[in-house]
């Protein structure tokens, strides 16, 4: 099987900016002849609100992106998650972290402190048995990867050869939560995922996700980073940036169809004001050079109807 995926989180209604992309990411799966698979991102137990499993995939639905399949919930596949880090615990891959955010911040900077480049100082690498020890009394560690400054490559569909340095990155945080960077991985691998597009606000963490799928045997899929839909401040789109979500637009008098033709317009895939369907665009998308897509706008016009 062969498919792609949209992995919103359900903190709140999706906005434009996440239906933008998760056109995109239909468009993407939907013009390879693959499945399109649903997974809610719901780790982060604070900010997840029950009703917007359900309002997320109605404002989907809405636009007309169709997906194949019950919806995943990360909620539901935690043990999965262990068993990947016993085994690269065992692997000697991870190592346990103590430092609080601002002890990394005041090692680094520090007058004689490492310079790392904004990477881990790497405080906790080697600490010995009774370091670990004396440290365990005083918080829960969190586990990081021991990436020994490994730098490594992969070749976006979009933005061509993408390559980093990769940081000691924290794979399960110090209350046991396992990172999202693990759980992408082993996500995507668990559901026959082989075409992520998502927003390229995710690039710089892409080499750490193939990096540690390498470690555990895991095929990388292929990656398309889309720009990120930015709000006025220049920032991510949110609430604060007006009527953004598809609620919002339906108040001010516009439909279902004027958000999508907006969208579509956006992405250079329909005239402005043209009537499209979200089928009608699949050709269209199948059309264009992938890495074109690296040009389409970080804003959407003023949103108002004419
Ligand atoms: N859950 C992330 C988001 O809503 C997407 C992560 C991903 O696509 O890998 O931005
Ligand atoms: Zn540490």
């Amino acid at each position: 099987m062969s498919a792609g995926r949209f992995a919103p989180s359900p903190t709140g209604r999706l906005h434009l900016g996440n239906l933008r992309t998760g056109l995109l990411a239909w468009l993407a799966a939907r013009s390879t002849d693959r499945q399109f698979l649903l997974r809610f991102e719901d780790l982060d137990k604070v900010s997840v609100r029950d009703e917007h499993y359900e309002t997320q995939l109605a404002d989907l639905s809405a636009l007309g992106i169709d997906w194949d399949g019950e919806p995943v919930r990360q909620t539901e596949r935690l043990d999965r998650y262990e068993d990947a880090l016993d085994q690269l615990l065992t692997d000697d891959r991870l190592y346990p972290c103590y430092c609080s955010r601002r002890e990394i911040r005041e090692a680094v900077q520090a007058p004689n402190g490492p310079q790392t480049g904004g990477l881990y100082p790497g405080t906790c690498r080697s600490l010995t048995a009774s370091e670990r020890a004396a440290r365990e009394a005083e918080r829960p560690a969190a586990l990081r990867l021991r990436a020994e400054g490994a730098e490594q490559s992969y070749v976006d569909r979009v933005l061509g050869p993408i390559s980093r340095v990769i940081d000691d990155i924290v794979v399960r945080r110090n209350d046991g939560t396992p990172a999202y960077n693990l759980v992408v991985v082993l996500d995507d691998d668990a559901q026959g995922i082989d075409q992520v597009v998502r927003a390229d606000d995710l690039v710089d963490a892409t080499p750490s996700q193939v990096y540690i799928a390498g470690l555990l045997g895991i095929a990388s899929p292929e990656y398309l980073h889309v720009p990120l839909v930015l709000g006025h401040t220049g920032i991510r789109l949110a609430k604060r940036d007006g009527a953004v979500t598809l609620g919002d637009r339906q108040e001010l008098g516009e439909s279902n169809e004027d958000v999508l033709s907006i969208l579509a317009a956006s992405c250079g895939l329909a005239e402005p004001g043209e009537r499209v369907t979200a089928s009608d665009l699949i050709p269209r998308f199948a059309a264009r050079p992938t890495p074109s897509f690296a040009d389409i706008p970080t804003t959407l016009p003023e949103i108002t109807r004419p």
